[in-house]
């Protein structure tokens, strides 16, 4: 069973933080944002409110934050870990205000100005998500698959918060890590 760990707000900016990390090859084994398009998909499968403009600049700095954000997850220490996702919100000109708008009628927060640029917008939520993680102790929800010979990152929104793999149809399941481990080995 899952929970939302936090509003409805904050939990796809933190999927969009995974999912970014993810596309790191080192990560997903497979290099996850090869151009343009797979950014602008990535945005509308987890129902990011931002758009991409499509530019080359765009897709490298959304490059450059993942794996920021994945050094970031890799710092065990709590104060250097919080001084990173500091610099994120300044270099992302963070200023959060309370907001409605048609979109979404429900007052929330936007960390961001209406007309900053996407990658500071998608800096700006994806910080918040983790800042957020951190300060109502979940922080360790926020783990690396435990399957065999995946390194990806997933948010456990279980409600004991016990899940080992990123995905228990594939990673978690014997019989396909017995096939793959077979395969790999032949
Ligand atoms: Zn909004
Ligand atoms: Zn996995």
């Amino acid at each position: 069973m899952s929970k939302m760990l936090f509003g409805t707000d904050t939990q796809p900016s933190a999927e969009m933080a995974v999912a970014l990390v993810n596309s790191l090859p080192e990560r997903g084994g497979q290099e996850g944002l090869p151009d343009s398009e797979s950014l602008l998909r990535m945005g509308r499968a987890l129902q990011i409110f931002y758009q991409p403009d499509g530019s080359q600049a765009e897709l490298l700095a959304m490059r450059n934050l993942r794996q920021r954000l994945n050094e970031i997850i890799r710092t065990p220490e709590l104060q250097p870990r919080m001084d990173m996702l500091n610099e994120l919100f300044f270099s992302a000109s963070a200023i959060p205000q309370i907001v409605t708008h048609p979109e979404d009628p429900t007052p929330h927060f936007h960390y961001t100005l209406e007309d900053a640029s996407y990658i500071d917008h998608i800096k700006a939520i994806t910080t918040y998500a983790l800042s957020r993680l951190i300060i109502i102790g979940e922080w360790g929800r926020l783990r690396t698959c435990e399957g065999h010979d995946c390194n990806r990152l997933f948010l456990d929104t279980t409600r004991n918060g016990k899940r080992l793999y990123c995905n228990s149809k594939t990673c978690g399941n014997r019989i396909h890590s017995a096939r793959y481990r077979n395969r790999a080995t032949s």
